[in-house]
Order: C-alpha cells, then structure tokens, then sequence
C-alpha cells in the first residue's frame, strides 16, 4: 500500500489519473493527519464534510476520463481567501462570524481544476507578521519542532504559517499563500518547504483580505518546485474583478522546470551581504553558488543599491495601505460589533476588541505616515524610494537572468522571541521585501539544514513575468539540494 502522505503534488496527480488511489482514500488519509496533528493549530477550520463531497465528484471526473489540472489533490486555503459560505477570519477576531457571501477568484480556479478544500490554515492577524503568532486563533507550531523537549516550540514563520506547517507536517499536499512582503517564502524557508510569489498581477486579488493593495499577491506553496509550478498554472490569470490582474496568457508553468539553467546569468547583488551575517545562511548561499555554476550558469556581482532603503520603505508603504484598507471594520459591515453608547464608541470598542496589537500599531503608523503634516516626509519619501528600488532591479536584469539570495536571515525561530521587538520581526523580512517593492517573482526552495537541523531556504528573483525562468532555477537548486527530511515532529 502506497504512503499517500509521501506522494509529492504531482506524483499523486499521476497516481490519480493512473487509477492507483481514489481522491476519497488520498483525502481520508489528509483529514485523518490533520485529526492527529491538531496541537500544531496549522488549520483555523477543517472542512472534512466538504473535502469528502468534493473528492467524491473529482473521482467522477477522473472515471470519466477528464480530470482537471488539480484534479483530486486535497489542499488547504489560507484563511485570508473569502470562501463562499465557509468562515473566514484573517485570523482575527474582528471577521468573527464572517461567512463570505461569495468566493475570491484564486479559490474558485483552483476548485473548479478540481482541487480539494481541506480547511482554511492559520496566519498572522490580517497576514501581519512573520510568526504567525499574532493569530487571534493562536501561534502555529513548527512541525520541525523536536518532541519531548523543554524549549517552546518553533515558528513556522508568516503570515502563511498555517500553510507551510500543513504542507511540512503532511497535513495537505500544497496551500495557497499570500505575500506581500515575504510571507510565503519566509515561511517556506522556515518550514523546509517550496513557495513562490509570482509577478505583481499575476493572480487576482479579488476575494482575498487586502492589507496592502498595491504589494498583496498570492502564491503557491508546497513540497516540491513542481508541485508550486502545477498549482499556480491552476490559480493564475485575468481577472476582470481586479484592475491590477494582468491580462497576460499563463505560461506551462510545470514545463518551465524541465528547463536547462546552462548560459543563465544569475546575479549576486553585493548589498544582501550583511555585516554580521548568519553564518549557515552565509554557507548556504554559497553552496547554492557552487550548484548553480555546476549545473552551468554563470554567477554575475551584481548591485542594487537601495536595497537597504527597502525595510523602512515597505513598513511605510504597507502599514499606510492597511490603515485605509482596514477602515472597513468598522462593527457596521460584518463581522465583530462591540455596541457602545453612541456610532462612535461602537466604532471604538469594536476596533478597539477586534484588532491585535500587531494591527493596531500598523494602523497608527500607517494614519501617522498619511496625515496632513507627515505625508510629504514620510509616505511621499517612501514613494520614491519604491521607484529607485524597482530601478536597482531593472538595471540588474539588464546584464541577469536571475538573483539568487537567501530567503531569511536566519532559521526557524522559537515563540516568544522578537516578540517585545518589532524592529527585530521587521528584520526577517530584509532579503523578501525588495523584491515585494518590486512588484517580481520570487521563489524560496529548501537546500538544506544549519548545524541546529533546522532547514534554511534560497531565494531566487526574477524579471517581470519570468516565472518560468525562476521556476528553472529553483528546479536546478532543488535537484542539486536532494532536500528531503522529514521533519522531527513526524518521526516516530
Ligand atoms: N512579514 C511582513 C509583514 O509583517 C510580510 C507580511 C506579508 O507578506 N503578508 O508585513
């Protein structure tokens, strides 16, 4: 009897179509994982009715001959999609009781190629974070957490932390992500998973919790690059629902990773190299370096100049568009109502109950940065800064294919740290949020363990567009990498 819960993405499909297994025993055999696994909290809802119906009519499908490019394949959807008639939180308290009348485009795509929905994973509060510990529903624990020991538990990183913890736990065969400044691959690094955020307007945002209009885009999450590459075909494409969606033919994404990286030019950008760097993430750098030139591409220094700028312009930039974005929530719409005596305390208490701290200070900052006395000298600033970083990344991509850096700074970290720090939480997101400014595909892809056993991950960048070239890179690290641990909170 074959391990269902080993089966990559694309292994599974096959096995599917090749009538191996049912989309109901592969489905059972997910929600009978996540029943056993509920203390790593990856799910904010399971959807066990629903993934059965739904696996029963994409094994019709696959009878009859016509399966879909998900056909069959049980997922999970982070909580920050709207899913008709099925809660949605954004892991906050302020959504409770939020049953959206209607369903976001990414979602839909992906269940009418036939993917199954296994529940909504948990995230950072309104994808605010790089933990997941702000979650009005709780942290998610990292399943690369050793059992039995005295320290608190790993991160799985975030926002989509409930995504790459199902995904690392074999709790789905792959998640949807959002990302707007890093939040599928820093928590793919973290969790020693793959995840790529494609190019700004690449998939729609419609239907999906906005934070930051201009930088949000989802992305794809999972084991292996292929699987990532299977699952954004099935999500990408126009939409007329959203301005930002381009109208842009999807490549064969899948096929894209068949290709060769030899003549590539990949650029080392000289600024990701920090003063007092992590060393195994320095080394890990390095020997992604060496495989790439192995696997016959071409390494090429490469400068971005602004890069240090990135950090303050995204927490400017951000939290400005999520104060606006989240003036919604107000106690009148959906979700939350705390009555007070007048409209304005009921404003008040419900704002004031319903969001985190986390939110909260996003809010402040971001009203703080758009008020009259502060706009030109902050969000203005922050404006132009954006240009000269997408201008630093337009020149690089004038002599390179791709830019290869780390994905994180650091490994998996334990809860409670950076907790009293936000500048130190801001700092996960150093090598992600340029690329995010940007507007480009980006992938990271595990290559390996630091000395602690804990997975670090690679970052790849690419032109507008070209996520099949970084799709090709990622390929080239992952064969090269030969990642496949199992992480300590499976074992046994
Ligand atoms: N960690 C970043 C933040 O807190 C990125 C979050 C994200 O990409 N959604 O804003």
């Amino acid at each position: 009897m074959t391990d269902l819960l080993a089966l990559s993405l694309v292994e599974a499909r096959d096995g599917l179509r090749a009538k191996q297994f049912s989309a109901v025993e592969l489905t059972q055999a997910y929600l009978d994982a996540m029943a056993r696994h509920r203390n790593w909290n990856a799910y904010i809802t399971e959807t066990p009715d629903k993934a059965l119906a739904m696996a029963e009519a994409a094994d019709v499908r696959l009878a009859a001959g016509n399966p879909g490019p998900m056909e069959g394949l049980p997922i999970g959807m982070k909580d920050l999609f709207c899913t008709e008639g099925v809660r949605t939180t954004a892991a906050s308290h302020i959504l409770e009781g939020f049953h959206p009348p209607y369903e976001s485009t990414v979602s839909k795509r992906l269940w009418e190629a036939g993917a199954v929905c296994l529940g909504k994973t948990n995230l950072d509060e309104f994808a605010m974070g790089s933990s997941n510990i702000t979650s009005y529903h709780g942290a998610v624990t990292n399943p690369w957490t050793k059992p039995g020991g005295n320290e608190k538990p790993l991160v799985p990183g975030g926002s989509s932390g409930g995504s790459a913890a199902a995904i690392a736990g074999r709790l789905c065969i792959a998640a949807t992500g959002t990302d707007t400044g890093g939040s599928i691959r820093q928590p793919a690094a973290f969790s020693g998973i793959c995840g790529i955020k494609p190019t700004y307007g690449r998939c729609s945002r419609f239907g999906i919790v906005a934070f930051a209009s201009s930088l949000d885009q989802a992305g794809a999450m999972a084991r292996k690059v292929g699987d990532c590459a299977v699952m954004l075909g099935a999500m990408a494409g126009f939409d007329p629902h959203d301005s930002t969606s381009a109208d842009r033919p999807v490549p064969d994404f899948e096929a894209a990773c068949q290709r060769s990286v030899k003549g590539l030019k990949i650029g080392i950008p000289k600024e990701y190299r920090l003063d007092g760097m992590n060393a195994a993430v320095e080394a890990a750098w390095q020997q992604g370096i060496a495989w790439l030139e192995a696997a016959g591409a071409e390494m090429v220094d490469v400068s971005l100049p602004h890069t240090r700028y990135a950090l303050p312009t995204y927490y400017i930039i951000a939290p400005a568009e999520a104060s606006s974005n989240l003036a919604r929530y107000d106690g009148m719409r959906y979700g939350l109502r705390v009555p007070g005596k007048n409209l304005v305390e009921t404003y008040e208490r419900t704002r004031g109950q319903g969001f985190g701290a986390e939110v909260q200070r996003r809010i402040l900052i971001g009203t703080y940065v758009l008020s009259a006395g502060y706009y030109d000298a902050y969000y203005l600033k922050a404006q132009k800064v954006r240009r000269l970083i997408a201008d630093d990344f337009h020149q690089a991509f004038q002599k390179v294919d791709l830019i290869l850096t780390p994905t994180a700074p650091s490994a998996a970290f334990r809860e409670g740290e950076k907790m009293d720090d936000p500048v130190a939480m801001y700092l996960n997101d150093v090598f992600t949020v340029p690329s995010s400014l940007a507007g480009l595909p980006a992938m990271s892809v595990p290559t390996g363990l630091d000395r602690q056993g804990l997975p670090l991950g690679l970052q790849l960048i690419g032109r507008p567009w070209d996520e099949e070239t970084v799709l090709a890179g990622s390929a080239a690290l992952e064969k090269a990498a030969g990642f496949d641990v199992t992480p300590y909170g499976l074992e046994g």
